[in-house]
C-alpha cells in the first residue's frame, strides 16, 4: 500500500529506536538549518545522502534501520544528539525573549504573506532575493520570539534546477518535489482528516491543502491545489513559481491571498497584523473587508480596520516590475468572490489595470521600501497617489534589509566571533558595540579562517565543474585554483539590470588583469535567469562562452545550480564580492551583507544597500558616488571603473598590503554584521510598524468597531465638506511679525483639520529642501452662521526675500491617523 503523507512522520517516528526518537520533530524543525551542530548530526547518519539532499526527512527514511541501531553505540554520535536535542529543547522552550521583555501584552499574530521563502536548500520554493530575505525575517521571528505566522504556496516543481550545456545555454530542469519527502506536515482538521480550503476563482470553488514548516518557533503554512476534488485544470495552478502565464499567475496570487487569510480562519487564527511582502498576496485584504462587511460594517468602516493593520513592503524600484493585469480579466477570476461587492475591484483599479502594489498601498499604512535609497525612489514613483504633498512626506518608510547571521555565517568565522567576542553577539546580533571586539582576532587566525572557507568552496567549485564535465562528456582537466590567489565571486538572479556582463565588457582590459601570473586573479560567476528571461540568458552563455576562450580557460568559472546551499559556502569563500546593478534598480541587494559579514570585501555600484554600508574603509565602490540613476550610456564608464578598480586598488592590495586588506576585512564584518542583520530589521518592523499596527488593531475593533466606526464617519465628514475647505483671507502684518489666516472649514470642527505655515530656502521652483513647519493654532470662530476661523502665526522674518518660500497648507486630521497625508488631501496657498 502506498503511504500517504499524513503517516509519515508516524512512521518515521516507529522506525527509530526509542532513544533516537528525538530525531522526528527535528528533522521537521528547519532549526537545524541554522545551528552548526545539528547539522553534523544529520551528516553522521549519512554523509554522502545529506551532501546530495540536504533533507533531514528523506534521510530518515531512506536510512535502514540497522543504522540507527549502529549509531546507538556511537557514543560520539550519542554525545552529539544530547547536545543538540538539549539545545533545540531550550530553544523551543525559552523562558523570555526579546518579544516577550519588550511587548508582554501582545495577545494576537502577525500575520507574514510571500509569494516565496528561502528557508533551505531542501524547499526550492524560492527563486532569489525576495524569498530568502523572507525566509531569513521568518527565522528571526523565531529567534526573537515574535508571535509570527507566515503563509506562502508549495510549488510541485519550485523553482527550476540549472544545467548550462556545451553551448552555454541554461537548461531548465523541474523535478517534480514528493510533500511526503519533505520536512513539511499536512495540516488536518478536527477529525484528523486533511483539512481542505476553499476558494473562490472564477465562478467555482476550487480546493487547496495545506503543509505547514516548523521554522524554530515559527510556522509556515504552505497551500497547494493539487487535489482530486479539483479539475485537471486546477491542479496545475502551483505547479510552477513565477509562471509567466497571466492566467495562472493571477490564479495563484488568488490563492495566496484569499486561500491564506481562509486557512487561517479554519485554523481559528485571527490576525492582529497583517505584512504584505511584496504585492502579490494583497487579495487577502480584499478577504478581510469583505468578511468584515459581512458582519455588517460598511466598507469605509472595513476599510479602516484593515488598512490601520497592513503593514506593505515593495521591493521593486521601476514601474514594470509591479504585478499589472488587465483588470477585466481579474473581474473574471474573482467573479464569484466579487458577487455583490463589485466595488471591491476599484481598491486596485489603475486605468483599465489592476495593479497589485497600488491595492497594496490603499489598504496599507505602514508602506517601506527596503533601502533609504530605495523608499526615496519609491516616494518618487507613487507620489501621484498623495497629489499635493512634498515628497519627503509620502508616507513610504525605509526599513533596510538583513541577513540572518547564524544562517550566512560560514563556520570558520562563526568559531572566530565565538572565541574573541564571546556568544553574546549571536543573541545581540545588532547591537553595533559587540562587534568592535572584531579588533581583537589576531590577523592570522582571521586570515585562516577565510582562507579555509575558500577552500571549502573550491572543493564545491571543483566537485560542480566535474560533475558538469561528466554530465556533457567533456575531457577537461577539473581547474586546480589556489586558495592564496585572489578570487572574486558574482552570484544572484541573472536579470539583465545586474549586468553581470559589466566585467567581461572589454575582454582586451580583463586579459591583461587576468594574464598575470604572478598574480593570479579567478573569477566565479553563479545564478540562474528566470526562464523568460532571454537577455539574462544570453548573458549567462556569453560568459560561458569566455570562459572558454583560450586566454580565459582556468581563469572564469560558472557554478551552475547556485541555491541556497552553494551561497552559503560561496559568499565566505571568495575574496571580493563584485556587485554591478545599473542604477537605481537594486533596490536592498542582500548577498553583499552575507558576504560582508564573513570579511569577503564587496567591491558594488553606489546602489541599494550599500549606500548605506559603505564606510569608505569596507570595500569598494565601483563608479561614482552619486545616486543619481543611470542609462545604458553609463555602462561602459562603470566597467572601466571597475577594472581601474581591479588594477590600482584590489589587485595590488591583496597580492601587495596584507596588512590592510585584513584591517579592510576586519572594518566589513564589523560595519556590516549588525547594522544589515535581519535581528535590526526585524526589531525595526516590530517597533516602528507592528507594534503601531497592533495598537490600531486594538483601538478600531474594541466596542464593537467603535474606533472604525468613528474614522469611518470621520472620514465621510472630510470627504463632503473637503472640496468647500479654503483659506479665506490672509492678513500680514506690516512689519512680518504675525499673520492672521481666515479659513472655511465647510462644517468641519477645527480639530478636524490642521493648518500650518511651511517655509524654508528654495531649492528649485516651489520646493523646498529642509522646510521649517509650523502649527497654527487656537483658531477662533468667526461666527457669522458660516464656519470660518482665523488662525494666528508669526515667523515671516524672511518673507519677501526671494531665496525662500512661504506656504500655507491644510490637511484633514485624526489623532489616530499614522501618517499627516494618509488621505492624500490637502490644500496650498502660497504667500510670496
Ligand atoms: C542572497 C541570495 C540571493 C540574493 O542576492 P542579491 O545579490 O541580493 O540579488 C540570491 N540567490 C541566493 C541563492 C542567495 O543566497
Amino acid at each position: 500500500m502506498v503511504k500517504t503523507d499524513e503517516c509519515i512522520y508516524k512512521s518515521i517516528r516507529g522506525k527509530l529506536p526509542s532513544p533516537l526518537i528525538g530525531l522526528a520533530d527535528l528533522a521537521y524543525n528547519y532549526w537545524w538549518s541554522w545551528n552548526r551542530r545539528a547539522t553534523k548530526l544529520w551528516e553522521k547518519i549519512d554523509p554522502e545522502h545529506w551532501a546530495e539532499y540536504k533533507n533531514p526527512v528523506k534521510l530518515l527514511l531512506d536510512t535502514p534501520t540497522s543504522r540507527f541501531k549502529e549509531l546507538l553505540r556511537d557514543d560520539d554520535f550519542m554525545n552529539l544528539y544530547e547536545l543538540v536535542m538539549e539545545q533545540f529543547e531550550d530553544y523551543m522552550n525559552p523562558e523570555s525573549t526579546w518579544f516577550s521583555t519588550n511587548y508582554p501584552k501582545w495577545d494576537r499574530p502577525i500575520v507574514y504573506f510571500c509569494m516565496e521563502y528561502g528557508i533551505s536548500k531542501s524547499l526550492p520554493i524560492y527563486s532569489g532575493g525576495l524569498g530568502i530575505l523572507a525566509g531569513d525575517h521568518v527565522k528571526t521571528a523565531s529567534d526573537l520570539g515574535l508571535p509570527f505566522i507566515a503563509v506562502g504556496l508549495l510549488y510541485k516543481h519550485g523553482y527550476f534546477k540549472q544545467e548550462i550545456d556545451e553551448k552555454g545555454n541554461q537548461i531548465e530542469i523541474f523535478p517534480e518535489y514528493k510533500p511526503e519527502e519533505m520536512p513539511i506536515r499536512p495540516v488536518l482538521n478536527k477529525d484528523g482528516k486533511r483539512l481542505l480550503v476553499e476558494v473562490p476563482i472564477e465562478d467555482r470553488t476550487v480546493y487547496a491543502r495545506a503543509f505547514e514548516v516548523q521554522v524554530g518557533r515559527v510556522r509556515i503554512y504552505l497551500l497547494d491545489t493539487d487535489v482530486p476534488e479539483n479539475g485537471p485544470e486546477d491542479r496545475t495552478i502551483c505547479d510552477y513559481l513565477y509562471n509567466a502565464e497571466m492566467d495562472k499567475r493571477i490564479k495563484q496570487e488568488i490563492l495566496l491571498g484569499i486561500g491564506g487569510m481562509r486557512l487561517l480562519k479554519a485554523l481559528g487564527i485571527e490576525p492582529g497584523v497583517v505584512h504584505l511582502n511584496e504585492g502579490h498576496p494583497a487579495f487577502a485584504n480584499l478577504q478581510r473587508i469583505a468578511w468584515l462587511m459581512e458582519e455588517g460594517l460598511t466598507f469605509t468602516e472595513a476599510l479602516s480596520v484593515v488598512r490601520g493593520t497592513t503593514v506593505f513592503t515593495t521591493h521593486t524600484p521601476v514601474p514594470a516590475g509591479h504585478d499589472r493585469f488587465p483588470i477585466e480579466e481579474v473581474r473574471k477570476r474573482l467573479s464569484l468572490f466579487l458577487e455583490g461587492r463589485e466595488e471591491l475591484l476599484e481598491l486596485g483599479r489603475e486605468g483599465d489595470q489592476f495593479n497589485m502594489t497600488l491595492l497594496a498601498i490603499r489598504t496599507s499604512s505602514y508602506v517601506n521600501g527596503v533601502s533609504k535609497l530605495h523608499a526615496q525612489v519609491s516616494r518618487r514613483m507613487w507620489q501621484h497617489l498623495w497629489p499635493g504633498v512634498p515628497l519627503d512626506e509620502i508616507p513610504i518608510e525605509a526599513i533596510t534589509n538583513g541577513v540572518h547571521t547564524m544562517t550566512w555565517v560560514h563556520n570558520e568565522m562563526r568559531k572566530l566571533f565565538d572565541r574573541y567576542i564571546g556568544k553574546v553577539w549571536r543573541e545581540h546580533t545588532n547591537i553595533e558595540g559587540i562587534w568592535y571586539a572584531i579588533e581583537r582576532i589576531p590577523d592570522k587566525e582571521l586570515w585562516e579562517a577565510h582562507l579555509e572557507a575558500k577552500r571549502q568552496f573550491i572543493e564545491l567549485l571543483r566537485r560542480k565543474v566535474m560533475e558538469k564535465n561528466e554530465r556533457l562528456g567533456i575531457d577537461d582537466p577539473i581547474p586546480a585554483i589556489d586558495e592564496n590567489a585572489l578570487i572574486i565571486g558574482f552570484a544572484r538572479r541573472f536579470a539583465t539590470y545586474k549586468r553581470a556582463i559589466l566585467l567581461i565588457s572589454d575582454l582586451e582590459r580583463l586579459k591583461k588583469i587576468l594574464s598575470d601570473s604572478t598574480r593570479p586573479v579567478y573569477i566565479v560567476f553563479g545564478g540562474k535567469a528566470h526562464p523568460n528571461d532571454w537577455g539574462g540568458k544570453e548573458f549567462l552563455k556569453r560568459i560561458y562562452e569566455v570562459s572558454k576562450m583560450p586566454e580565459f580557460r582556468g581563469k572564469i568559472f560558472i557554478l551552475e545550480n547556485y541555491d541556497m546551499g552553494s551561497a552559503r559556502l560561496m559568499v565566505a569563500g571568495v575574496d571580493v564580492w563584485l556587485n554591478t546593478p545599473r542604477r537605481p534598480l537594486e533596490a536592498s541587494g542582500t548577498s553583499g551583507m552575507k558576504a560582508g559579514l564573513n570579511g569577503v570585501l564587496n567591491a558594488s555600484i553606489f546602489d541599494g544597500w550599500w549606500v548605506e554600508g559603505y564606510n569608505g574603509k569596507n570595500g569598494w565602490v565601483i563608479g561614482e558616488e552619486s545616486t543619481e540613476p543611470e542609462s545604458e550610456e553609463d555602462d561602459v564608464k562603470d566597467a572601466q571603473s571597475l577594472y581601474d578598480l581591479l588594477e590600482r586598488e584590489i589587485i595590488p592590495t591583496y597580492y601587495g598590503n596584507r596588512e590592510k586588506w585584513i584591517y579592510m576585512m576586519k572594518e566589513s564584518i564589523k560595519s556590516i554584521a549588525p547594522r544589515f542583520s535581519t535581528h535590526r530589521m526585524v526589531k525595526e518592523y516590530m517597533d516602528r510598524f507592528y507594534s503601531k499596527a497592533m495598537s490600531n488593531h486594538i483601538w478600531l475593533t474594541r466596542d464593537n468597531y467603535k474606533g472604525a466606526k468613528e474614522i469611518a464617519e470621520w472620514k465621510e465628514r472630510v470627504m463632503n465638506s473637503w472640496q468647500y475647505v479654503d483659506f479665506v483671507n490672509i492678513n500680514i502684518n506690516e512689519n512680518k511679525s504675525g499673520l492672521e489666516v481666515t479659513v472655511n472649514l465647510d462644517g468641519l470642527r477645527p480639530d478636524d483639520v490642521k493648518v500650518e505655515l511651511y517655509y524654508g530656502v528654495r531649492a528649485e521652483g516651489y520646493h523646498i529642501e529642509k522646510p521649517h513647519i509650523i502649527e497654527l493654532r487656537h483658531p477662533k470662530f468667526l461666527g457669522n452662521g458660516e464656519w470660518i476661523y482665523t488662525y494666528k502665526g508669526s515667523a515671516l522674518k524672511h518673507l519677501g526675500d526671494p531665496c525662500w518660500h512661504y506656504a500655507l497648507r491644510i490637511y484633514p486630521h485624526h489623532e489616530k491617523l499614522p501618517y499627516k497625508f494618509l488621505l492624500g488631501l490637502v490644500k496650498w496657498i502660497g504667500l510670496d
